[in-house]
């Protein structure tokens, strides 16, 4: 399946904290609906380590979309956010969307809500 990894990107303002190649999440929200520029608001985060990183990459990953939702909630439930499966699911589904439609190796960014291809 095609989905987003930890990534590490070159710009001065990245950072990666996660095991590289680890599948990511997007957890963290920002209170402030007009930001997309805090830590935040640009993070990824590895499933396995619940670290941040700024890039995520595309990568095909021997994962079904169950065992895949599962890693998703099980983070959350770690790290104490409040989600249900079908909340999992809903997120799970859009990272998926995205990465079907970017070739194996396409970085992407965070602003906030909003995931794009890095440029
Ligand atoms: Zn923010």
């Amino acid at each position: 399946m095609r989905v987003l990894v930890a990534s590490r990107g070159d710009l001065a303002e990245d950072y990666c904290w996660t095991v590289a190649g680890e599948l990511v999440a997007v957890v963290s929200r920002c209170e402030d609906v007009q930001c997309s520029l805090c830590d935040l608001c640009v993070a990824f985060v590895g499933v396995g380590s619940a670290r941040a990183t700024t890039v995520a990459r595309v990568a095909d990953v021997a994962i079904t979309r169950d065992a895949y939702v599962e890693a998703l909630h099980e983070l959350y439930v770690r790290e104490g956010v409040e989600c249900t499966v079908d909340e999992a699911r809903e997120e799970a589904e859009q990272l998926l969307a995205l990465a079907s439609t970017l070739a194996p190796g396409a970085l992407v960014r965070r602003h906030g809500d909003e995931l794009r291809q890095a440029s």
